[in-house]
């Protein structure tokens, strides 16, 4: 078991983030990242390749003591995020700074602090973007604009990284069944349908396929779509 891949989920504590963490134990030992802390005690007990790695990320001291003792990082999966939405005329400043805390800063600067362990792995870095990182909607816009920006981030960690052998992903889901799609279509007033929408685990096959190519191989980019 200690001689699987390490892999770190942010945003494991549910919906996307919990499901990647699924697909990927049997492979790897993952490290569960979340605030939740008795969700994350919950998924760890149903993942017994997992252990909980609680920490708020944008409390960047926090992070930093959290990843002191990494040095050695296979897989690093961005899952954790946050999505205001509202028009240009009603979203204010607060809600702009939010969405690019959690989806831009915090990916920024989590990955930054575990280069150097991504590097000895020859490791690699998957970024759960979404279809608003490639169109931008009516009433998305800091939303839109946050994950256009995470999806520049990882074209330059890509263009940077990659001749120290660590391969980047964007994965681009649509809408998906999770907390975050419920409260998104509550606040469009629309019925809130599952069965409409991708189910978090088809998203985590595509981050398994990622992270499964060939090592001649590098998926830069997968849009995933309800049917
Ligand atoms: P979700 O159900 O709302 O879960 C969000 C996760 O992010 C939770 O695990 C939460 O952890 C974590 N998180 C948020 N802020 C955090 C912080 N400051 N520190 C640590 N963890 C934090 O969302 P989801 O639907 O799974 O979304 C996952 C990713 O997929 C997001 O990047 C989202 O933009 C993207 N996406 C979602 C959809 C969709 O339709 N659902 C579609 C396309 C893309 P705690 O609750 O433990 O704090």
């Amino acid at each position: 078991m200690t001689d699987l891949p390490l892999a770190l989920v942010t945003g494991a504590s549910r919906g996307i983030g919990a499901a990647v963490a699924h697909a990927l134990e049997p492979s790897h030992r993952v490290l569960l990242g979340g605030r939740d802390t008795a969700a994350l005690a919950e998924r760890a007990a149903e993942l017994p390749g997992s252990r909980p790695w609680p920490v708020d990320l944008s409390d960047f001291d926090a992070v930093r003591a959290a990843v002191a003792d990494i040095d050695r990082l296979d897989v690093l999966v961005h899952s954790a995020g946050v999505a205001e939405l509202g028009t240009v005329e009603e979203a204010g400043a607060e809600d702009w700074r939010r969405n690019f805390e959690v989806n831009v800063v915090v990916v920024a600067e989590l990955t930054r602090l575990l280069l150097p362990a991504l590097r000895a792995a020859k490791g690699h870095v998957v970024v759960i973007n979404s279809g608003a990182g490639l169109t931008a909607r009516a009433g998305w816009g800091p939303y839109a604009a946050s994950k256009f920006a995470a999806r520049a981030f990882a074209d330059v960690l890509r263009a940077e990284e990659e001749p120290n052998g660590v391969r980047v992903t964007s994965v681009h889901p649509g809408r998906t069944d999770t907390e975050m799609q419920r409260a998104i279509v509550a606040g469009e007033g629309g019925e809130y349908r599952p069965e409409k929408y991708l189910r978090p685990d088809s998203v985590a096959m595509a981050v398994l396929a990622a992270v499964s190519a060939s090592p001649d191989a590098h998926l830069t980019e997968l849009i995933v779509r309800p049917r």
